[in-house]
């Protein structure tokens, strides 16, 4: 279990503990929203001196499609896409006062990025295959920061939107010593405040 995973196990064990409102607590522990083209989560988890997020979004919003490759082109749309995607310095913007860098990065793609796999698709890599004419895919990216000065991290400037301009919204949940929240980050509206 990653450590994310953990923090929002335990922050459930301990809402389910202390709360009588049991639904209430199935309701917040809600991790993954519903695969909806526009929309990408955010889990962002601070524990220590370590800030971990897990960037969780359709294919659609990065590449423009989430069907296997099939020319150059899309090959070459996926590359450059997960080659975004494992630089967090250009999709986060965090303050320089917390002095926080980059330890990990873990890319999951739903889409075949090599030529030579072209051959032997691996259909059971596409974590939501649906079987309907339709298929869908999420690109899954963990990042794990260290920060020297964790207490100054107040917020982070998400510039997903930018980079994959065809995301529309990201809901963001965060856990902290302050406790669980979910926010509603658009392009105009894309500073998470911790
Ligand atoms: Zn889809």
């Amino acid at each position: 279990m990653s450590k994310i995973k953990q923090g929002f196990f335990y922050l459930f064990i301990s809402l389910l503990a202390g709360s009588p409102q049991l639904h209430a607590a199935e309701h917040q522990h809600k991790e993954h929203e519903a695969h909806v083209h526009g929309k990408a989560q955010l889990l962002v988890a601070l524990e220590g001196n370590t800030l971990e997020i897990e960037f969780l979004s359709p294919a659609m919003n990065i590449v423009g499609f989430e069907h296997q490759p099939a020319h150059e082109t899309q090959f070459r749309a996926i590359e450059s896409a997960v080659e975004t995607l494992k630089q967090p310095g250009l999709l986060f913007g965090l303050p320089s006062a917390a002095k926080c860098h980059p330890i990990t990065v873990q890319a999951e793609s739903p889409l075949d990025e090599h030529r030579e796999h072209e051959q032997d698709h691996d259909h059971s890599k596409q974590a939501s295959h649906d079987h309907e004419e339709e298929t869908h895919g999420d690109f899954k990216v963990n990042y794990g920061f260290r920060c020297v000065e964790i207490s100054r991290l107040d917020s982070i400037a998400v510039k997903i939107f930018k980079k994959f301009p065809g995301t529309e919204v990201i809901v963001v949940q965060s856990i902290s010593k302050q406790g669980q929240r979910r926010i509603v980050l658009t392009p105009d509206n894309n500073t998470l405040e911790l």
